[in-house]
């Protein structure tokens, strides 16, 4: 393809496709010792029972406090990680960081109280995840109960098979497990009353407009999670007229700036400790 391109393209393009190696190359080596450095920090978004109006738990959400960028977002780094395969000793810091969370909360919070962790496809595929897993846990002395793991529909659909295989382990240790992002991808409806999962998360581009078309389907989301036995929980809320729709519609939690952005660890342990509530 290049060699068509004349001499002078082919020079033209090799320095703009090394101009991209590089620049990947140096966030490569920076998000490594990021990780090792401790520029990574856990912040955690609260979940509410619609019912209750409590916090039942806390989605764990990375940032990266980059020495001269500042705080970013997951979408600056994640997919790198994701692509070099730093997203597993990436991964492994948040889980480790999300059961200490949870030993420190121990005594103060609720003692159901849940931190759900994103898991990321390389990290489900690792064949010893599972083990490893269960070491983490025993090393924080975390109940497998308190954590969840959140894989994204698309994720599971990609190979529903593998997916079912590290899901059923997972399911067995005694980990609550989620399907992310529920919607955007395809779901196979049989695979999905397979799955051994316990919430389906609504994403939130369904919240966003709420015009007609949405709030069918939406409401044919919950149905589905419900005639499933799986709590659905809507991510994204931000308006109390979104909230008002939720209720309506017998969703069971939801998630959003409108209850609570993500917060530090400090910041979260204080909500629990003042037992923050959603108003009714
Ligand atoms: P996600 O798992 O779907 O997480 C929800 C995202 O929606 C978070 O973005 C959250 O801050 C944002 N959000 C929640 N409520 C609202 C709202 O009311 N309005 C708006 N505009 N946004 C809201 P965030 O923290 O930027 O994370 C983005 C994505 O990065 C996550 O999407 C997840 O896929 C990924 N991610 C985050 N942390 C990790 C991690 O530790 N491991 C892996 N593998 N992926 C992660
Ligand atoms: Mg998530
Ligand atoms: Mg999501
Ligand atoms: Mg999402």
């Amino acid at each position: 393809h290049a060699k068509s391109l004349g001499k002078n393209n082919c020079q033209f393009y090799s320095a703009q496709l090394s101009q991209v190696v590089h620049q990947r190359l140096l966030l490569e080596a920076s998000l490594g010792r990021a990780i090792r450095g401790h520029e990574l920090l856990l912040y955690y978004q609260p979940k509410v029972d619609l019912r209750s109006g409590r916090m039942i738990g806390a989605e764990a959400l990375v940032r990266w406090n980059h020495p001269e960028q500042g705080l970013l977002a997951p979408a600056n780094f994640i997919p790198v990680a994701e692509q070099t395969g730093l997203i597993v000793p990436l991964g492994d810091w948040v889980l480790c960081e999300a059961c200490a969370a949870l030993q420190q909360l121990r005594g103060s919070g609720p003692s159901d109280f849940v931190i759900s962790v994103n898991l990321a496809a390389r990290q489900l595929r690792q064949r010893e995840f599972v083990a490893h897993l269960a070491e983490i846990l025993k090393v924080h002395e975390v109940a497998p109960e308190q954590i969840e793991l959140e894989v994204t529909e698309s994720q599971l659909m990609d190979n529903p098979a593998e997916a079912m295989e590290a899901l059923t382990d997972l399911k067995a240790m005694g980990v609550r497990l989620s399907i992310d992002d529920f919607g955007t991808g395809y779901s196979s409806l049989s695979y999905l009353q397979k799955f051994p999962v316990d919430v389906i998360k609504i994403d939130r581009s369904f919240l966003v407009k709420s015009d007609d078309d949405h709030a069918v389907i939406m409401r044919a989301i919950i149905a589905l999670g419900h005639s499933l036995k799986l709590k659905v929980i809507a991510e994204g809320v931000e308006t109390q007229d979104q909230l008002a729709f939720l209720r309506d519609h017998d969703c069971d939690q939801i998630q959003g700036n409108y209850f609570s952005p993500a917060v530090s660890s400090v910041a979260l342990q204080d909500m629990i400790a003042r037992d923050t509530r959603l108003p009714s």
